[in-house]
């Protein structure tokens, strides 16, 4: 009799047991399930951008965590650049970017447990109210690529003993999709770049030109095409060489971009010619900034290899004023800003290089005409 209530007593348990284990198990899945909904969406997600904003403010709404935090080496800066150029709120992200590799030092091994207790290094942003928090290394390759930090305000949240598969492969995914971010930037950004003098190339130019005259045609704002051509280029290649040809080409464009606002384009058209898009301006002010560009490129010989090289520009100028009648086609009105600005150039060249032309302008020689008064 009793080992037969005995019997009943374990079967009890052991229902009991396998109960509360089928309740994990299906705990687990819908945290994996979760996990990977998660997962699906990072790889999903737009540029460096979309992935930084999904981790930092969707996923711990989602999750209700009080805290997503990303420390991310960023060497070179190239991450710093992609967000400084994005609209997106990124100061008010919980992100940490590290440019020394001995920074990284302290960010290799993973944490789970008291937030108080976690090492000085990795407290972010003196978040006193969180009680635990967890620290997942992203790493690559046997890279560690910086690390992400999960807090919350309920005790015990995060501690010893819990299983990290989850976080581990999340911090995997995180990794992966960074690094494949970074690299498709990268690789877009050789495709628009010239490779000489850094600036943006034709290609470039040529799909920016469309995008603003669209733009500027919609918003009836104003655009000026600036075409500048290095004077007598070939003689500078033929006296000293190519090797310091190349270093003048580069050297005017540092000098040309000096005068960039962050709305401006400058992109190396080919050769020894580069383009220039500044939206916004009036004709007198084109003039100006036009004119400045010419000085600043002419103000001091050009210092390569030794040799102390003179260098002037001539410049063609046009002017799309806000009022005026665009074609149906935005890029038919593209393609006439820039006939306007070459023809501009080759008249600046013919009336005596190192000068500026606008379009529209009547020729050198008949500028000076003026009404003659009449004698009575
Ligand atoms: P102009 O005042 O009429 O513009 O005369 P120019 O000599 O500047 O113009 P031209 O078109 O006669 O010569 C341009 C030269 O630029 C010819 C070409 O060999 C040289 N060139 C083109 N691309 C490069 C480059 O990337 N590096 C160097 N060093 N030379 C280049
Ligand atoms: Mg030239
Ligand atoms: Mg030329």
């Amino acid at each position: 009799m009793a080992e037969q209530a005995q019997l009943e007593q374990e079967n009890l348990w052991l229902k009991q047991r396998l109960a509360t284990l089928i309740e994990a198990a299906r705990d687990n899945e819908r945290k994996l399930d979760r996990m990977t909904d998660l997962e699906m969406r990072l790889l999903a997600a737009d540029g460096l951008v979309g992935i930084l904003a999904l981790l930092l403010e969707e996923f711990p709404r989602d999750y209700d965590l009080d805290h997503v935090g990303l420390v991310l080496h960023d060497p070179d800066g190239v991450i710093g650049g992609i967000l400084a150029t994005d609209p997106c709120p990124s100061e008010q992200w919980s992100l940490r970017l590290l440019s020394s590799v001995d920074d990284l030092q302290s960010l290799t091994g993973l944490y789970l447990g008291d937030y108080a207790a976690c090492p000085e290094a990795l407290r972010f942003a003196g978040r006193v109210e969180l009680c635990s928090v967890a620290l997942v290394p992203l790493e690559r390759a046997g890279r560690c690529l910086g690390a992400l930090s999960l807090g919350s305000r309920c005790d015990g949240r995060y501690g010893e003993g819990m299983d990290t598969y989850l976080l581990r492969r999340l911090a995997a995914v995180v990794a992966i999709c960074i690094e494949n971010a970074l690299a498709a930037w990268r690789l877009r950004e050789l495709g628009v770049t010239d490779a000489l003098t850094g600036v943006r190339n034709r290609r470039f130019f040529d799909l920016r030109l469309q995008e603003e005259m669209i733009r500027v045609v919609r918003e009836r704002q104003s655009l000026a095409c600036l075409f500048v051509d290095i004077d007598h280029f070939k003689v500078i290649n033929d006296c000293h060489g190519h090797a310091v040809g190349d270093q003048v080409i580069s050297a005017v464009a540092q000098r040309l971009g000096r005068h960039l606002r962050g709305s401006d384009l400058l992109a190396r058209y080919g050769g020894e010619e580069f383009v220039m898009l500044l939206p916004g301006l009036d004709r007198q002010e084109v003039r100006a900034v036009a004119e400045r560009v010419r000085q600043v490129v002419c103000d001091v010989a050009v210092a390569a290899d030794d040799h102390n090289v003179p260098v002037t520009v001539s410049i063609g100028v046009a002017h799309w004023a806000a009022q005026r009648l665009a074609s149906q086609d935005p890029s038919i009105s593209a393609q006439v800003l820039l006939r306007e600005a070459d023809e501009a150039l080759l008249r600046a060249k013919s009336d005596g290089r190192n000068r500026v032309v606008m379009a529209g302008m009547p020729p050198a020689d008949t500028v000076s005409l003026e009404l003659l008064p009449l004698g009575l």
